[in-house]
């Protein structure tokens, strides 16, 4: 199941309602993470289990995903899952940062991803 979340910035930015995660049909072949490009500063949801990471598609630059406070590349491959109960083909789904992330409008540490549902 997917969740919902708000993006919002104490400097007036919002980055509106963002679905995240991934959907129960498709569980396991793709992962919405909010990301940024640094070059443009264009701001949205970005598939981090594609390989190679999808680039910005405003400007073609490289996205950065707010897996932590401070947006980073995805590795050149997602991870894949430890196999401790046979299951094959799971990637490893990223953490996600909700508070004091870097914000596109005013590049402060003041970002925050709101839970505001579910979806599936
Ligand atoms: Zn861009
Ligand atoms: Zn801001």
């Amino acid at each position: 199941m997917g969740q919902m979340v708000h993006a919002s910035c104490t400097c007036g930015f919002d980055g509106g309602t963002l679905s995240i995660g991934a959907g129960m049909q498709d569980f396991g072949s793709y992962y919405l993470v909010p990301a940024i490009c640094r070059k443009c500063g264009a701001f949205d949801v970005a598939d981090y289990f594609l390989d190679p990471a999808s680039p910005c598609t405003t400007c073609g630059g490289p996205l950065y995903f707010y897996t932590e406070a401070q947006p980073k590349r995805k590795p050149e491959r997602t991870p894949d899952l430890e196999l401790t109960d046979g299951v094959a083909d799971q990637r490893q789904r990223p953490s996600l940062a909700t508070e004091s992330c870097l914000c596109p409008a005013c590049g402060q540490f003041t970002l925050a991803f709101e839970l505001v549902g579910m979806w599936d």
